[in-house]
């Protein structure tokens, strides 16, 4: 098994030595996965120390290491994002919906957001950026895909038509999703994305991940129990994978 989304540096917890990064391995390994994926968000771009990654791989070969990065998908911001995506010799890049209208959405201490917007509009703008995100081709995950669930504000309207559309674009732009266990551990307490769209990605054929979205080595595969069982019940048999940025797939049973 793989997990491919999350973070070392974190939100500047700790820097990225190779002893943090083997810390992070150790857990990899002891919950049986094959492979591991660092991707830090692009404003840590800085802190991120390549010569520690390559050694920690070398160091460490019982887990496969993988470089990505997550960038914070901003319409607008094409330059910063072109750039980020590219200072690295990264494996594959995630492209995130954070925000809407440049304001975040799932930090626990700013939800202002949600008394100014009507939710169902809310969620209009956040999955029209999603769209964006998806088709702008730019990336080669789609992470956490329905994150504006996180503080369980829900639109009083069916939201089935929104999602369909977006199920289209993200079919439409050859991206794969990622299958984020993290929102267990929010309020939502359910993997990114809900059963329902992770249905509708899987009748269009979307590729998946597999992620924890760590930001601490005991988070890492945390969840997977219930993310490995969602993914079964819903049809997929493999994960995606990625090595210098062409995709490669391995079964759900390794
Ligand atoms: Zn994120
Ligand atoms: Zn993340």
């Amino acid at each position: 098994m793989i997990d491919y989304h999350l973070h070392v540096i974190a939100h500047g917890d700790r820097p990225m030595t190779v002893e943090n990064i083997i810390a992070y391995l150790e857990v990899a390994k002891s919950r049986g996965l094959r492979q591991m994926g660092i991707t830090e968000h692009d404003r840590y771009l800085e802190e991120i120390d390549l010569a520690a990654f390559q050694e920690a791989r070398e160091k460490y070969q019982d887990v496969e290491l993988r470089l990505g990065i997550e960038i914070d998908f901003v319409p607008g911001a094409e330059e910063r994002m072109d750039r980020d995506g590219s200072a690295l010799p990264y494996d594959y890049v995630i492209g995130s919906v954070h925000r809407v209208d440049n304001e975040e959405v799932d930090h626990p201490d700013h939800q202002d957001i949600y008394e100014k917007w009507e939710t169902y509009d809310l969620y209009e703008a956040y999955y029209k950026n999603v769209r964006e995100a998806a088709l702008s081709g730019r990336f080669e995950i789609l992470g956490h895909p329905d994150l504006i669930k996180i503080f369980r504000h829900f639109p009083d309207r069916d939201i089935t038509p929104m999602l369909e559309e977006t199920a289209d674009a993200v079919a439409e732009s050859g991206i794969v999703v990622d299958v984020n266990a993290a929102g267990l551990r929010k309020p939502i307490a359910e993997i990114y994305p809900s059963r329902q769209l992770l249905e509708m990605f899987h009748r269009r054929g979307v590729p998946i991940i597999l992620s924890s979205d760590a930001h601490a080595p005991d988070q890492v595969a945390l969840g997977y129990d219930k993310s490995l069982k969602l993914v079964h019940d819903v049809g997929y048999r493999e994960v995606a994978t990625f090595k210098d940025r062409e995709r490669g797939n391995l079964s759900l049973s390794a």
